[in-house]
């Protein structure tokens, strides 16, 4: 492991880290700070959140910068205007002891003025939100002709939230020459495709492993119906008297509503979504950040750019609709080398969720039961001694009252006085948890789940050129099959492995895209001819598709595995170069339902800039 001093940093930059605390540089740091002080290649990595990404983009931009020139030479887009600050004030602690460096955040929801007198003050990096820096580009304020450094923090986040175009319009105005620095915790295509189109053979790094979730967080789940959802979440709190940690929903509506209810059960909690005021948000975010708040309910858009790393628990009241979304919630938890544990509350309905989040992070979730009455009245019992042992005397405080307190207390021995101290606490736990049921409930198979959705109208029938005679089996097919990244979910249905050719089926709302994904593909240095093909009939024999007239075919049909996704109408979307744009719409005007019932999407602060089609 090398050292700051080793990746080549001045000595103003390596005090300045001494002062944070920063002794040994994290993964992503190893790699990008030499690499960019070093090379002006473009730079593409995949790094969680929690891994220490901003120093590892800003250090040697800080290293390289000309403090002599007042040009702004490093732009760096982040999604959020939370995440912006972070990174405008690690910025400003990283520099503290180097002369003449200036840097501004700009986001929406401020006061542009003040934020275009700032610019004229002349500032080397700018960190901002996309829609306020087209904004502030199109007014002619924010000039980028002396851009070196273009850094997107959070790739995959700015384009889910709907701001390609932005990403698009400050990608275009800046010089062709300049360094671009790509960080993402996942790589759809949609980022893949900025890279593509806006990168020159990039250099790739990776902390971690790719879209994985991070090594430090193990994943749990808890089976039970929709009527249990809050009460299973009620007994995981209890069981954990020390839990910090923030309990994910999927619509602001149900944000405050479990916020609410955990309010008024006596929990130290509250709520953050969208529909809150800027003052509120930053209120809720104090109080949480300095542990006032021991859970905090919130939507995913509204939890982004809050950096604490010692939470305890991510909990997932409501699996998010997308996968990606799931690594950025578990990333959480698990920060800065602590262990994490993320978990989720699931139906049976929703099972079929978790095998592709499974796929992505490369880790199991573990079934865990939800406690019972019992198990936790007995955690709550030894947290609560635990704390009287820790608990410290204050003797100034108490010793005036003591004496009074002893004579009260006469006549009862040591034994008596612990059993009704202990009562004191323990009476409400006891009475909730008397006769409680057992919350629990059956785990449909994922095998039923499987073979529900497989004699479906909805898959097409495919004919590949391979065989047992390439050494394909179903496991190396699944395989071939997402390596092409048809989308990102995309379900596979049947599986027929024959001797020299082969049969699958798959989504039939991706017919078209599967055919071209598998454009050019080879398997084991042999090209790959992909073609659709009849159905099998379901009932008996063959389809009148390809027959293997040499053997015996491995039907997997009801054994098969099943790349499983969300909901329909999300795997359609998905993978789409038109995808943003869609989901945009049915935010925007289809969707009929109460905009707090829908997804929270709302950290549109930053969206005045007008331009184009959004309208907020
Ligand atoms: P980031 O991924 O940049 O948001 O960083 C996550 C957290 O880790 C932040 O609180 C950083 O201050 C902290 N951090 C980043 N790099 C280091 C390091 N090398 N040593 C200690 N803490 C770090």
């Amino acid at each position: 492991m090398s050292t700051f001093k080793e990746l080549g940093l001045n000595d103003e930059i390596l005090k300045a880290l001494t002062d944070l605390g920063y002794e040994t540089p994290s993964e992503i740091q190893e790699k990008a700070v030499p690499q960019v002080i070093s090379s002006t290649q473009d730079l593409k990595a995949f790094a969680q959140t929690g891994t220490g990404k901003t120093a590892a983009f800003s250090l040697p931009v800080l290293q390289k910068l000309d403090t002599n020139s007042k040009a702004t030479q490093a732009i760096i887009l982040s999604p959020t205007r939370e995440l912006a600050v972070q990174i405008g004030k690690n910025i400003e602690s990283f520099s503290k002891y180097m002369k003449g460096v200036n840097v501004l955040t700009v986001y929406g929801g401020a006061n542009i003025e003040e934020q275009i007198r700032g610019l004229r003050k002349g500032v080397q990096i700018v960190v901002g939100t996309p829609g306020r820096t087209v904004d502030l580009i199109k007014r002619g304020k924010l000039k980028l002709e002396n851009v070196q450094w273009l850094i997107l923090d959070e790739a995959d986040e700015m384009l889910n939230m709907g701001f390609k175009d932005e990403l698009d319009q400050v990608l275009e105005v800046t010089p062709v020459e300049k360094q671009t620095l790509l960080f993402s915790a996942t790589f759809p295509r949609e980022v893949e495709s900025i890279a593509r189109n806006y990168m020159d053979d990039p250099m790739e790094i990776t902390a971690g492993q790719k879209n994985k979730g991070s090594d430090n967080v193990t994943n749990e789940y808890y089976m039970v119906t929709e009527r249990n959802r809050y009460p299973a979440l009620r007994r995981i709190c209890d069981a954990n008297p020390d839990i910090y940690g923030i309990v994910f929903c999927r619509t602001k509506r149900e944000t405050a509503q479990v916020a609410d209810n955990l309010i008024q059960d006596g929990y130290n909690a509250d709520a953050l979504h969208g529909d809150l005021s800027q003052a509120q948000r930053d209120g809720v975010m104090q109080k949480f950040r300095n542990k006032s708040l021991q859970m905090l309910v919130a939507t995913d858009v509204a939890a982004r750019g809050l950096d604490v790393n010692n939470l305890t628990h991510v909990i997932n009241y409501k699996l998010p609709d997308q996968i990606e979304a799931y690594t950025h919630r578990s990333g959480r938890t698990g920060r800065a080398g602590n262990k994490g544990l993320s978990i989720a509350i699931i139906t049976n309905k929703e099972l079929s969720k978790l095998r592709p989040i499974e796929r992505k992070i490369n880790k199991k979730f573990e079934k865990k039961d939800v406690p019972s009455g019992e198990e936790i009245c007995k955690s709550q019992l030894f947290s609560l001694i635990n704390n009287v042992k820790e608990t410290e005397v204050n003797h100034k405080q108490i010793d005036s009252y003591l004496e009074s307190i002893y004579s009260s207390l006469e006549g009862l021995d040591r034994e008596e006085l612990i059993q009704k101290f202990v009562s004191v606490e323990f009476n409400k736990f006891l009475k909730h948890y008397a006769n409680s049921r057992d919350l629990n409930e059956a785990e449909r198979s994922r095998t039923d789940e499987r073979g529900k959705s497989r004699d479906d109208e909805n898959m097409t029938r495919f004919f590949i050129n391979l065989g047992r005679k390439d050494d394909l089996n179903p496991g190396k097919l699944i395989g071939l099959i997402n390596q092409q990244e048809i989308t990102d979910n995309v379900e596979i249905g049947q599986i027929e492995i024959l001797d020299t050719f082969s049969f699958f089926e798959l989504d039939k709302n991706f017919t078209d895209e599967t055919i071209s994904a598998f454009e050019g593909a080879d398997f084991n240095g042999r090209s790959v001819n992909v073609e659709i093909t009849q159905k099998k009939k379901r009932s008996g024999g063959g389809g009148r598709g390809r027959r293997d007239r040499r053997g015996g075919s491995e039907d997997r049909r009801g054994r098969g595995r099943r790349y499983e996704g969300g909901n329909r109408s999300e795997r359609r979307s998905g993978g789409r170069s038109d995808r943003n744009d869609s989901r945009r719409r049915d935010g925007d005007s289809k969707d009929n339902r109460r905009s707090s019932d829908r997804p929270d999407r709302s950290d549109r602060s930053d969206r005045s800039a007008g331009f184009g089609r959004r309208r907020n």
